[in-house]
């Protein structure tokens, strides 16, 4: 089900809870809103559509990926000033991110990866992630 994207800072700085396997309609939910805003959205945190569970779906070229859990195993020493946009935000914000990062996560089914990201995909993982944390740009 797609779901109205939240706006309101207070909400979206607060911290994510972990998810479990009972959010599998969560990130079902947080998928197609995701994909409802393909034109000009490339990740979603599921605290963007009211749901304060630590669960990431992102768009890496043609394939959506939902992150359950993610956590930042290892990251770039180098780093770099981007600039991004948030769909739950105004504006574009300079923002310093790592080059690459390696995550682990679970699946929508939970069972356990590990990804490296580079490039624009470790860009926006760590934008999303940021979320879950409660940090905006
Ligand atoms: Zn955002």
């Amino acid at each position: 089900m797609v779901r109205e994207i939240v706006r309101d800072t207070a909400l979206l700085r607060q911290p994510s809870l972990p998810a479990t396997r009972k959010d599998g309609k969560a990130a079902d939910d947080l998928l197609a809103t995701l994909k409802a805003h393909a034109a000009d959205c490339v990740g979603m945190a599921a605290n963007m559509i009211g749901i304060t569970k630590r669960i990431v779906a992102v768009r890496t070229g043609q394939a959506y990926l939902l992150l359950l859990n993610p956590v930042i195993t290892a990251r770039s020493p180098e780093t770099y000033l981007a600039e991004e946009g948030c769909l739950s935000l105004d504006g574009v914000r300079p923002v310093r991110r790592h080059a690459w990062i390696e995550v682990t996560y679970c699946d929508r089914k939970f069972k356990r990866k590990q990804q490296r990201f580079t490039g624009l995909a470790a860009q926006i993982v760590q934008h999303e992630m940021d979320h879950l944390e409660g940090i905006l740009i």
